[in-house]
Protein backbone atom coordinates (compact mmCIF):
# COMPACT_ATOMS: atom_id res chain seq x y z
CA UNK A 1 0.00 0.00 0.00
CA UNK A 2 1.24 3.74 -0.85
CA UNK A 3 1.24 5.62 2.16
CA UNK A 4 -0.19 9.51 1.23
CA UNK A 5 2.24 11.90 0.02
CA UNK A 6 2.57 14.11 2.62
CA UNK A 7 3.27 11.67 4.88
CA UNK A 8 6.42 10.49 2.57
CA UNK A 9 7.52 13.78 2.42
CA UNK A 10 7.29 13.91 6.07
CA UNK A 11 9.83 10.56 6.53
CA UNK A 12 11.91 12.12 4.02
CA UNK A 13 12.34 15.53 6.32
CA UNK A 14 12.37 13.26 9.28
CA UNK A 15 15.61 11.48 7.99
CA UNK A 16 17.43 14.88 7.02
CA UNK A 17 16.36 16.53 10.23
CA UNK A 18 18.95 15.58 12.66
CA UNK A 19 21.23 16.25 10.29
CA UNK A 20 19.74 20.24 10.84
CA UNK A 21 20.72 20.89 14.53
CA UNK A 22 17.30 22.94 14.62
CA UNK A 23 15.51 22.72 17.59
CA UNK A 24 12.23 20.63 17.63
CA UNK A 25 9.39 23.59 17.71
CA UNK A 26 11.42 25.51 14.54
CA UNK A 27 11.59 22.02 12.77
CA UNK A 28 8.00 21.15 13.20
CA UNK A 29 7.09 24.91 11.90
CA UNK A 30 9.09 24.17 8.78
CA UNK A 31 8.13 20.71 8.14
CA UNK A 32 3.96 21.92 8.23
CA UNK A 33 1.29 23.43 5.67
CA UNK A 34 0.74 26.69 6.64
CA UNK A 35 -2.65 27.48 4.60
CA UNK A 36 -4.71 25.25 2.11
CA UNK A 37 -7.45 26.55 -0.12
CA UNK A 38 -10.33 24.60 -0.73
CA UNK A 39 -12.62 25.58 -3.22
CA UNK A 40 -15.67 24.21 -5.23
CA UNK A 41 -17.40 25.90 -8.04
CA UNK A 42 -19.78 26.03 -11.03
CA UNK A 43 -18.40 25.18 -14.64
CA UNK A 44 -21.47 25.75 -16.98
CA UNK A 45 -20.50 23.00 -20.08
CA UNK A 46 -20.46 23.37 -23.61
CA UNK A 47 -23.57 21.58 -23.68
CA UNK A 48 -25.17 23.81 -20.84
CA UNK A 49 -25.15 21.46 -18.06
CA UNK A 50 -23.55 22.84 -14.78
CA UNK A 51 -20.65 21.13 -12.65
CA UNK A 52 -19.22 21.58 -9.84
CA UNK A 53 -15.20 21.62 -10.14
CA UNK A 54 -12.99 21.10 -6.90
CA UNK A 55 -9.62 22.96 -6.43
CA UNK A 56 -6.91 23.86 -3.82
CA UNK A 57 -4.49 26.07 -3.50
CA UNK A 58 -1.75 24.86 -0.98
CA UNK A 59 0.87 27.72 1.17
CA UNK A 60 2.94 25.53 2.88
CA UNK A 61 5.49 28.48 3.98
CA UNK A 62 5.29 31.69 4.00
CA UNK A 63 8.98 32.05 5.69
CA UNK A 64 9.47 34.03 2.46
CA UNK A 65 6.96 35.98 -0.10
CA UNK A 66 5.83 35.44 -2.94
CA UNK A 67 5.22 31.72 -2.37
CA UNK A 68 6.01 29.70 -5.86
CA UNK A 69 4.78 26.58 -7.13
CA UNK A 70 3.10 24.87 -10.03
CA UNK A 71 -0.73 24.62 -11.13
CA UNK A 72 -2.19 21.26 -12.74
CA UNK A 73 -5.07 19.71 -13.74
CA UNK A 74 -5.05 16.11 -12.03
CA UNK A 75 -7.87 13.60 -11.66
CA UNK A 76 -5.95 12.24 -8.80
CA UNK A 77 -5.43 15.93 -7.50
CA UNK A 78 -6.28 16.08 -3.59
CA UNK A 79 -5.73 17.83 -0.60
CA UNK A 80 -2.80 15.82 0.45
CA UNK A 81 -1.15 15.97 -2.99
CA UNK A 82 -1.37 20.13 -2.96
CA UNK A 83 0.19 20.01 0.66
CA UNK A 84 3.00 17.70 -0.57
CA UNK A 85 3.61 19.15 -3.55
CA UNK A 86 4.16 22.50 -1.65
CA UNK A 87 6.50 21.46 0.79
CA UNK A 88 8.66 19.86 -2.19
CA UNK A 89 8.32 23.37 -3.60
CA UNK A 90 9.28 24.80 -0.51
CA UNK A 91 12.42 22.95 0.15
CA UNK A 92 13.49 23.19 -4.08
CA UNK A 93 13.45 26.72 -3.63
CA UNK A 94 15.58 26.65 -0.07
CA UNK A 95 18.07 24.07 -2.09
CA UNK A 96 18.53 25.95 -4.76
CA UNK A 97 18.86 29.81 -3.39
CA UNK A 98 15.44 31.16 -4.91
CA UNK A 99 13.80 33.78 -2.88
CA UNK A 100 10.39 32.14 -2.35
CA UNK A 101 8.25 30.11 -0.32
CA UNK A 102 6.56 26.68 -1.61
CA UNK A 103 3.18 26.34 -2.92
CA UNK A 104 1.13 24.33 -5.26
CA UNK A 105 -2.22 24.63 -7.05
CA UNK A 106 -4.19 21.84 -8.58
CA UNK A 107 -7.95 21.43 -9.93
CA UNK A 108 -8.94 18.08 -9.76
CA UNK A 109 -10.41 16.85 -13.83
CA UNK A 110 -9.09 14.39 -16.45
CA UNK A 111 -8.28 17.60 -18.99
CA UNK A 112 -9.35 14.73 -21.83
CA UNK A 113 -12.55 15.17 -21.07
CA UNK A 114 -13.17 19.33 -21.39
CA UNK A 115 -13.29 21.62 -24.53
CA UNK A 116 -10.86 24.84 -24.63
CA UNK A 117 -13.28 26.57 -24.14
CA UNK A 118 -14.47 25.22 -20.79
CA UNK A 119 -10.73 24.80 -19.92
CA UNK A 120 -10.44 28.76 -20.29
CA UNK A 121 -13.58 29.31 -17.82
CA UNK A 122 -12.34 26.70 -15.28
CA UNK A 123 -8.97 28.43 -15.32
CA UNK A 124 -10.43 31.97 -15.33
CA UNK A 125 -13.04 30.97 -12.53
CA UNK A 126 -10.10 29.33 -10.29
CA UNK A 127 -8.15 32.23 -11.07
CA UNK A 128 -11.01 34.46 -9.58
CA UNK A 129 -11.16 32.57 -6.61
CA UNK A 130 -7.61 32.47 -5.88
CA UNK A 131 -7.65 36.57 -6.15
CA UNK A 132 -10.79 37.03 -4.09
CA UNK A 133 -9.04 35.03 -1.13
CA UNK A 134 -5.86 37.02 -1.58
CA UNK A 135 -3.94 33.77 -2.39
CA UNK A 136 -2.85 35.09 -6.14
CA UNK A 137 -0.07 38.08 -6.46
CA UNK A 138 3.33 39.31 -7.75
CA UNK A 139 4.52 39.34 -3.86
CA UNK A 140 2.15 37.09 -2.54
CA UNK A 141 1.60 33.57 -4.64
CA UNK A 142 2.60 33.05 -8.12
CA UNK A 143 1.82 29.77 -9.42
CA UNK A 144 3.46 28.38 -13.16
CA UNK A 145 2.86 25.50 -15.24
CA UNK A 146 2.64 21.96 -14.14
CA UNK A 147 0.90 18.96 -14.94
CA UNK A 148 -1.77 19.19 -17.42
CA UNK A 149 -1.19 22.98 -17.49
CA UNK A 150 1.19 24.63 -20.23
CA UNK A 151 1.59 28.79 -21.53
CA UNK A 152 -1.54 28.98 -22.80
CA UNK A 153 -3.10 28.65 -18.63
CA UNK A 154 -0.31 31.08 -18.03
CA UNK A 155 -1.87 33.94 -20.00
CA UNK A 156 -6.18 33.18 -18.91
CA UNK A 157 -3.98 33.38 -15.26
CA UNK A 158 -2.46 37.01 -16.08
CA UNK A 159 -5.57 38.29 -17.67
CA UNK A 160 -7.94 37.50 -15.37
CA UNK A 161 -5.33 38.75 -12.32
CA UNK A 162 -4.79 42.20 -14.46
CA UNK A 163 -8.72 42.69 -15.27
CA UNK A 164 -9.11 42.01 -11.38
CA UNK A 165 -6.12 43.79 -9.89
CA UNK A 166 -4.53 45.77 -12.58
CA UNK A 167 -1.37 47.43 -11.70
CA UNK A 168 2.40 47.62 -13.11
CA UNK A 169 3.45 44.63 -11.76
CA UNK A 170 0.82 42.51 -12.57
CA UNK A 171 2.47 40.28 -15.01
CA UNK A 172 4.66 39.06 -12.54
CA UNK A 173 1.25 37.24 -10.55
CA UNK A 174 2.07 34.10 -12.67
CA UNK A 175 5.37 33.08 -14.36
CA UNK A 176 5.12 29.99 -17.61
CA UNK A 177 3.99 32.57 -20.02
CA UNK A 178 3.89 32.75 -23.45
CA UNK A 179 6.49 35.41 -24.72
CA UNK A 180 4.23 38.22 -25.68
CA UNK A 181 2.68 38.34 -22.28
CA UNK A 182 5.51 38.60 -20.26
CA UNK A 183 7.09 35.25 -20.39
CA UNK A 184 10.74 34.66 -21.00
CA UNK A 185 12.35 32.69 -23.74
CA UNK A 186 13.63 29.13 -22.17
CA UNK A 187 11.02 29.03 -19.42
CA UNK A 188 9.12 26.09 -21.78
CA UNK A 189 11.83 23.78 -21.60
CA UNK A 190 13.42 24.70 -18.50
CA UNK A 191 12.59 22.04 -15.94
CA UNK A 192 13.80 19.33 -18.90
CA UNK A 193 17.43 21.26 -19.80
CA UNK A 194 18.35 21.79 -15.57
CA UNK A 195 17.08 17.53 -15.76
CA UNK A 196 20.36 17.06 -18.06
CA UNK A 197 22.77 20.02 -16.47
CA UNK A 198 21.95 18.25 -13.07
CA UNK A 199 22.30 14.26 -14.53
CA UNK A 200 25.75 15.64 -16.11
CA UNK A 201 27.14 17.10 -12.97
CA UNK A 202 26.12 13.95 -11.21
CA UNK A 203 27.94 11.38 -13.92
CA UNK A 204 30.53 13.47 -14.53
CA UNK A 205 31.60 12.41 -10.52
CA UNK A 206 34.25 9.37 -11.70
CA UNK A 207 34.06 8.08 -8.31
CA UNK A 208 30.73 7.84 -8.13
CA UNK A 209 30.36 6.01 -11.31
CA UNK A 210 32.57 3.80 -10.39
CA UNK A 211 31.23 2.68 -7.27
CA UNK A 212 27.96 1.76 -9.65
CA UNK A 213 29.81 0.20 -12.06
CA UNK A 214 29.62 2.86 -14.52
CA UNK A 215 31.51 5.00 -16.47
CA UNK A 216 32.04 8.63 -16.21
CA UNK A 217 30.11 11.23 -18.24
CA UNK A 218 26.37 10.71 -19.85
CA UNK A 219 28.40 9.62 -23.11
CA UNK A 220 26.09 6.36 -24.14
CA UNK A 221 24.52 6.02 -21.16
CA UNK A 222 20.82 4.48 -21.81
CA UNK A 223 18.25 6.20 -20.85
CA UNK A 224 14.65 4.96 -20.27
CA UNK A 225 12.17 8.01 -19.85
CA UNK A 226 8.46 7.81 -18.63
CA UNK A 227 6.22 10.51 -19.57
CA UNK A 228 6.95 12.77 -22.67
CA UNK A 229 5.12 15.70 -22.08
CA UNK A 230 7.02 19.06 -20.51
CA UNK A 231 9.42 17.33 -18.28
CA UNK A 232 9.68 13.80 -20.00
CA UNK A 233 9.65 15.21 -23.90
CA UNK A 234 12.87 17.96 -23.29
CA UNK A 235 14.56 15.97 -20.70
CA UNK A 236 14.91 12.85 -23.17
CA UNK A 237 16.08 15.78 -26.00
CA UNK A 238 18.71 17.50 -23.88
CA UNK A 239 19.96 13.81 -22.42
CA UNK A 240 20.06 12.59 -26.27
CA UNK A 241 21.95 15.63 -27.55
CA UNK A 242 24.11 15.63 -24.72
CA UNK A 243 25.29 11.82 -25.51
CA UNK A 244 22.47 9.72 -24.24
CA UNK A 245 20.45 6.60 -25.88
CA UNK A 246 17.11 6.73 -24.85
CA UNK A 247 16.20 3.31 -25.27
CA UNK A 248 12.71 3.45 -24.02
CA UNK A 249 9.99 5.90 -23.71
CA UNK A 250 6.41 5.14 -21.73
CA UNK A 251 3.31 6.96 -22.28
CA UNK A 252 -0.04 6.32 -20.63
CA UNK A 253 -1.23 4.01 -23.54
CA UNK A 254 2.17 1.65 -23.66
CA UNK A 255 6.24 1.94 -23.73
CA UNK A 256 8.28 1.77 -26.82
CA UNK A 257 11.83 0.31 -26.64
CA UNK A 258 14.86 0.28 -28.98
CA UNK A 259 18.72 -0.58 -28.16
CA UNK A 260 19.86 1.50 -30.62
CA UNK A 261 17.91 4.84 -29.53
CA UNK A 262 15.03 6.30 -30.12
CA UNK A 263 14.57 9.50 -31.84
CA UNK A 264 12.67 11.97 -29.31
CA UNK A 265 11.20 14.50 -31.93
CA UNK A 266 10.03 11.43 -34.18
CA UNK A 267 8.56 9.81 -31.13
CA UNK A 268 6.68 12.61 -29.99
CA UNK A 269 5.55 13.55 -33.84
CA UNK A 270 4.55 9.48 -34.55
CA UNK A 271 2.21 10.13 -31.42
CA UNK A 272 0.91 13.76 -32.30
CA UNK A 273 -0.22 11.67 -35.69
CA UNK A 274 -1.39 8.96 -34.16
CA UNK A 275 -2.51 9.32 -31.10
CA UNK A 276 -0.69 6.50 -29.67
CA UNK A 277 3.45 6.03 -28.69
CA UNK A 278 3.09 2.42 -30.01
CA UNK A 279 3.46 1.20 -33.57
CA UNK A 280 6.66 3.53 -33.76
CA UNK A 281 8.88 2.47 -36.99
CA UNK A 282 11.51 0.51 -35.98
CA UNK A 283 10.76 -0.18 -32.18
CA UNK A 284 9.44 -2.51 -29.71
CA UNK A 285 5.92 -2.33 -28.44
CA UNK A 286 5.62 -2.49 -24.40
CA UNK A 287 1.87 -2.90 -24.81
CA UNK A 288 1.74 -2.25 -20.10
CA UNK A 289 3.38 0.97 -19.61
CA UNK A 290 4.33 0.09 -16.49
CA UNK A 291 6.92 -2.55 -17.19
CA UNK A 292 9.26 0.23 -18.86
CA UNK A 293 10.09 1.32 -15.78
CA UNK A 294 11.81 -2.00 -15.04
CA UNK A 295 13.71 -2.26 -17.95
CA UNK A 296 17.42 -2.77 -17.62
CA UNK A 297 19.40 0.65 -18.18
CA UNK A 298 21.57 2.98 -16.20
CA UNK A 299 19.17 5.71 -15.62
CA UNK A 300 15.81 5.75 -15.15
CA UNK A 301 13.87 9.49 -15.40
CA UNK A 302 10.23 9.04 -14.37
CA UNK A 303 8.82 12.01 -15.55
CA UNK A 304 4.92 11.85 -15.54
CA UNK A 305 3.57 11.48 -12.03
CA UNK A 306 3.97 10.32 -7.84
CA UNK A 307 4.26 7.21 -6.82
CA UNK A 308 5.33 5.43 -10.12
CA UNK A 309 8.21 3.26 -8.24
CA UNK A 310 7.05 2.09 -5.37
CA UNK A 311 7.63 -1.24 -2.69
CA UNK A 312 5.27 -3.05 -5.01
CA UNK A 313 8.04 -2.76 -8.34
CA UNK A 314 11.46 -1.58 -6.46
CA UNK A 315 13.00 -4.83 -6.33
CA UNK A 316 12.05 -5.44 -9.93
CA UNK A 317 13.72 -1.77 -10.84
CA UNK A 318 17.37 -2.43 -12.85
CA UNK A 319 18.13 1.57 -13.39
CA UNK A 320 21.67 1.93 -11.76
CA UNK A 321 20.23 6.08 -11.26
CA UNK A 322 17.00 7.24 -10.99
CA UNK A 323 16.83 11.03 -12.38
CA UNK A 324 13.30 12.23 -10.77
CA UNK A 325 12.34 14.05 -13.16
CA UNK A 326 8.36 14.43 -11.27
CA UNK A 327 7.59 14.96 -8.30
CA UNK A 328 7.56 12.35 -5.84
CA UNK A 329 8.16 9.34 -8.65
CA UNK A 330 9.55 7.36 -5.86
CA UNK A 331 7.81 6.50 -2.60
CA UNK A 332 9.50 6.70 0.62
CA UNK A 333 9.76 2.56 1.23
CA UNK A 334 10.76 2.26 -2.57
CA UNK A 335 13.76 5.09 -1.88
CA UNK A 336 14.99 3.04 1.38
CA UNK A 337 14.87 -0.57 -0.65
CA UNK A 338 16.37 1.52 -3.95
CA UNK A 339 19.16 3.26 -1.80
CA UNK A 340 20.07 -0.12 0.24
CA UNK A 341 20.93 -2.30 -3.20
CA UNK A 342 23.51 0.58 -3.68
CA UNK A 343 21.23 2.69 -6.76
CA UNK A 344 21.75 6.95 -6.67
CA UNK A 345 18.56 8.67 -6.68
CA UNK A 346 19.00 12.03 -8.07
CA UNK A 347 16.11 13.54 -5.98
CA UNK A 348 13.04 15.52 -7.08
CA UNK A 349 13.86 18.62 -4.96
CA UNK A 350 17.19 19.17 -7.10
CA UNK A 351 16.45 17.82 -10.30
CA UNK A 352 13.90 19.18 -11.13
CA UNK A 353 14.31 22.88 -10.10
CA UNK A 354 14.66 24.10 -13.45
CA UNK A 355 11.52 25.05 -13.84
CA UNK A 356 10.92 27.35 -11.01
CA UNK A 357 15.01 28.32 -11.21
CA UNK A 358 13.40 30.04 -14.90
CA UNK A 359 10.60 30.89 -13.69
CA UNK A 360 12.20 33.15 -10.83
CA UNK A 361 14.35 35.04 -13.81
CA UNK A 362 11.01 35.72 -15.29
CA UNK A 363 9.40 36.85 -12.60
CA UNK A 364 12.47 39.43 -11.98
CA UNK A 365 12.24 40.24 -15.75
CA UNK A 366 8.42 41.42 -15.20
CA UNK A 367 9.51 43.16 -12.05
CA UNK A 368 12.33 44.78 -13.52
CA UNK A 369 9.98 45.55 -17.07
CA UNK A 370 13.10 45.09 -19.04
CA UNK A 371 14.33 41.70 -21.26
CA UNK A 372 17.79 40.21 -19.99
CA UNK A 373 20.17 41.29 -22.25
CA UNK A 374 18.35 44.33 -23.80
CA UNK A 375 20.54 47.23 -21.69
CA UNK A 376 24.02 45.15 -22.18
CA UNK A 377 24.15 42.84 -25.60
CA UNK A 378 25.46 45.66 -28.07
CA UNK A 379 27.86 47.22 -25.97
CA UNK A 380 29.43 43.79 -25.11
CA UNK A 381 29.81 43.30 -28.68
CA UNK A 382 31.44 46.35 -29.47
CA UNK A 383 33.85 46.14 -27.14
CA UNK A 384 34.89 43.03 -27.92
CA UNK A 385 35.01 44.48 -32.02
CA UNK A 386 37.30 46.78 -30.39
CA UNK A 387 39.65 44.58 -28.69
CA UNK A 388 39.56 42.33 -31.53
CA UNK A 389 40.49 45.84 -33.60
CA UNK A 390 43.08 46.28 -31.39
CA UNK A 391 44.38 42.83 -31.40
CA UNK A 392 44.59 43.07 -35.45
CA UNK A 393 46.53 46.17 -35.33
CA UNK A 394 48.95 44.57 -33.23
CA UNK A 395 49.21 41.47 -35.26
CA UNK A 396 48.84 42.49 -38.34
CA UNK A 397 46.41 39.24 -38.70
CA UNK A 398 42.95 39.81 -40.14
CA UNK A 399 40.19 37.60 -38.34
CA UNK A 400 37.54 36.30 -41.04
CA UNK A 401 33.94 37.81 -40.55
CA UNK A 402 33.26 34.37 -39.25
CA UNK A 403 35.16 34.60 -36.13
CA UNK A 404 35.26 37.74 -35.59
CA UNK A 405 30.91 37.65 -35.24
CA UNK A 406 31.35 34.50 -32.73
CA UNK A 407 34.24 35.99 -30.88
CA UNK A 408 32.08 39.54 -30.36
CA UNK A 409 28.27 38.20 -30.09
CA UNK A 410 27.13 39.76 -26.77
CA UNK A 411 24.56 37.34 -24.22
CA UNK A 412 20.67 37.37 -25.19
CA UNK A 413 18.33 36.52 -23.31
CA UNK A 414 18.07 32.79 -24.10
CA UNK A 415 21.55 32.85 -23.67
CA UNK A 416 21.94 34.49 -19.85
CA UNK A 417 18.49 32.34 -18.99
CA UNK A 418 20.66 29.09 -19.88
CA UNK A 419 23.97 30.37 -18.19
CA UNK A 420 21.67 31.13 -15.05
CA UNK A 421 20.40 27.75 -15.04
CA UNK A 422 23.58 25.64 -15.61
CA UNK A 423 25.07 27.70 -12.67
CA UNK A 424 22.25 27.44 -10.26
CA UNK A 425 22.30 23.61 -11.03
CA UNK A 426 25.89 22.88 -10.98
CA UNK A 427 26.08 25.07 -7.62
CA UNK A 428 23.45 23.07 -6.06
CA UNK A 429 24.78 19.66 -6.69
CA UNK A 430 28.39 20.47 -5.57
CA UNK A 431 26.33 21.57 -2.23
CA UNK A 432 24.48 18.44 -2.18
CA UNK A 433 27.20 15.98 -3.10
CA UNK A 434 29.51 17.89 -0.67
CA UNK A 435 26.59 17.34 2.32
CA UNK A 436 25.76 13.73 1.27
CA UNK A 437 29.88 13.21 1.82
CA UNK A 438 29.57 14.77 4.97
CA UNK A 439 26.95 13.28 6.50
CA UNK A 440 27.40 10.31 4.89
CA UNK A 441 23.95 9.84 3.47
CA UNK A 442 22.17 9.58 0.20
CA UNK A 443 21.46 12.58 -1.44
CA UNK A 444 17.95 13.13 -0.88
CA UNK A 445 18.95 13.53 2.62
CA UNK A 446 21.62 15.80 1.84
CA UNK A 447 19.45 17.59 -0.24
CA UNK A 448 16.50 18.09 2.40
CA UNK A 449 19.16 18.72 5.34
CA UNK A 450 20.35 21.70 3.44
CA UNK A 451 17.09 23.09 2.56
CA UNK A 452 15.69 22.72 5.73
CA UNK A 453 18.64 24.35 7.51
CA UNK A 454 18.44 27.29 5.43
CA UNK A 455 14.23 27.70 5.63
CA UNK A 456 15.56 27.59 9.42
CA UNK A 457 18.22 30.07 9.07
CA UNK A 458 15.64 32.65 7.88
CA UNK A 459 13.39 31.87 10.93
CA UNK A 460 16.10 32.37 13.03
CA UNK A 461 17.63 35.63 11.48
CA UNK A 462 13.96 37.21 11.57
CA UNK A 463 12.65 35.68 14.64
CA UNK A 464 8.80 34.53 14.70
CA UNK A 465 6.53 37.01 14.83
CA UNK A 466 3.98 38.61 15.96
P1 LIG B 1 2.71 17.13 -18.64
O1 LIG B 1 1.25 17.11 -18.44
O2 LIG B 1 3.28 18.06 -19.66
O3 LIG B 1 3.25 15.67 -19.02
C1 LIG B 1 3.03 14.52 -18.26
C2 LIG B 1 2.99 13.33 -19.22
O4 LIG B 1 2.99 12.12 -18.46
C3 LIG B 1 1.73 13.32 -20.09
O5 LIG B 1 2.12 13.17 -21.44
C4 LIG B 1 0.96 12.10 -19.57
O6 LIG B 1 0.19 11.46 -20.58
C5 LIG B 1 2.08 11.21 -19.08
N1 LIG B 1 1.66 10.20 -18.10
C6 LIG B 1 0.75 10.33 -17.11
N2 LIG B 1 0.66 9.19 -16.40
C7 LIG B 1 1.53 8.32 -16.97
C8 LIG B 1 1.89 6.97 -16.71
N3 LIG B 1 1.36 6.29 -15.70
N4 LIG B 1 2.82 6.39 -17.51
C9 LIG B 1 3.39 7.06 -18.52
N5 LIG B 1 3.10 8.35 -18.82
C10 LIG B 1 2.17 8.96 -18.06
O7 LIG B 1 3.32 17.40 -17.20
P2 LIG B 1 4.76 17.96 -16.85
O8 LIG B 1 4.70 19.42 -16.73
O9 LIG B 1 5.77 17.32 -17.75
O10 LIG B 1 4.93 17.40 -15.37
C11 LIG B 1 5.33 16.06 -15.12
C12 LIG B 1 5.87 15.96 -13.71
O11 LIG B 1 6.97 16.89 -13.54
C13 LIG B 1 4.90 16.31 -12.58
O12 LIG B 1 5.21 15.53 -11.45
C14 LIG B 1 5.20 17.77 -12.29
O13 LIG B 1 4.82 18.16 -10.99
C15 LIG B 1 6.72 17.75 -12.46
N6 LIG B 1 7.32 19.06 -12.72
C16 LIG B 1 6.93 19.82 -13.78
C17 LIG B 1 7.56 21.04 -14.01
C18 LIG B 1 7.25 21.90 -15.20
O14 LIG B 1 7.94 22.92 -15.40
N7 LIG B 1 6.27 21.59 -16.02
C19 LIG B 1 8.55 21.49 -13.12
C20 LIG B 1 8.93 20.69 -12.06
C21 LIG B 1 8.31 19.47 -11.87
Amino acid sequence: MVIPFFAQIDRYFAAAAPHTGLPAGLLEQIRVCNSVYHMSFPLERDDGTIEVIEAWRAQHSAHKLPVKGGFRFALEASEDEVKALAALMTYKCALVDIPFGGGKGAVRIDRSRYSDAEIRRITRRYTFELVMKNFLGPGLDVPAPDYGTGPQEMAWIVDTYSALSPGLDAAGCVTGKPIEHGGIRGRVEATGRGLYYGLREACDRAEDMRRLGLEPGLDGKRVVVQGLGNVGYHSARFLAEGGAVITAIAEYEGAIQSDQGLDVGAVRQHRRDSGSILGFPGARDLPVSADALELDCDILVPAALENQVTGDNAQRIRARIIGEGANGPVTADAHEELTRRGVMIVPDLYLNAGGVTVSYFEWIKNLSHVRFGRMGKRFEEDTRLRILQAVEEATGHTFDDATRRRTAAGASEIDLVNSGLGETMATAYEEIHQAARQKDVDLRAAAYSLAISKVGQIYQDRGIFP
